[in-house]
């Protein structure tokens, strides 16, 4: 279960309890621990020609930003970031790397408001709509989480590296990570 979107000085979440199932912790391809996620998230995200492959086993998550691995079950299928429709926010760098899922914003709508305004409004439009009870995350975001927790650290980076210009601004894998 995550917190993530708890919204400050509120008990409002819209987090969401994991079945825990007894998955494969590990990616096959690069052993990183992944999370699990629920069925119905691997089935909102991976293409129509990709559904029948999708077969009730345990999912986890790959988070790693190398791995082409997004989802893997335990009796050993896989799901690469080409099987599925949209970017993966943990696989993906640059202004197209999506931030928010429910409400469509990328990395990009975050920096081209910083480089021209210097901040951005991004996590208060996120904020006020998860209030309003339109947060879907659980299953519009690939990871199974809420975005808020991403929107956050993405902005918090992009903030920081427009207040140092020498600063690549380059995502690190850190920064990734769900
Ligand atoms: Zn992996």
């Amino acid at each position: 279960m995550s917190d993530c979107c708890a919204i400050e000085g509120s008990a409002e979440s819209c987090a969401t309890m994991f079945s825990e199932k007894s998955a494969t912790a590990k990616c096959f391809v690069c052993g990183t621990e992944g999370r699990p996620v629920e069925q119905q998230t691997v089935l909102h995200h991976v293409k129509h020609e990709q559904l029948d492959r999708v077969n009730g086993e345990a999912y986890r998550f790959c988070p790693d930003l190398k791995c082409e691995v997004v989802y893997y079950g335990d009796h050993g299928t896989r799901f690469s970031v080409d099987d599925l429709r949209e970017l993966v926010t943990a696989k993906t760098h640059g202004d197209q790397r999506p931030i928010c899922y429910c409400f469509g914003f990328t990395e990009g709508d975050a920096r081209k408001e910083i480089v021209s305004t210097g901040k951005t409004t991004i996590p208060a439009t996120v904020s006020r709509l998860i209030k309003g009870g339109m947060c879907a995350c659980e299953i519009r975001n690939p990871v199974g989480l809420c975005c808020l927790g991403e929107v956050n650290k993405t902005v918090k980076r992009l903030l920081t590296s427009a207040a140092e210009p020498d600063a690549s601004g380059s995502a690190t894998s850190d920064d990734c990570r769900a």
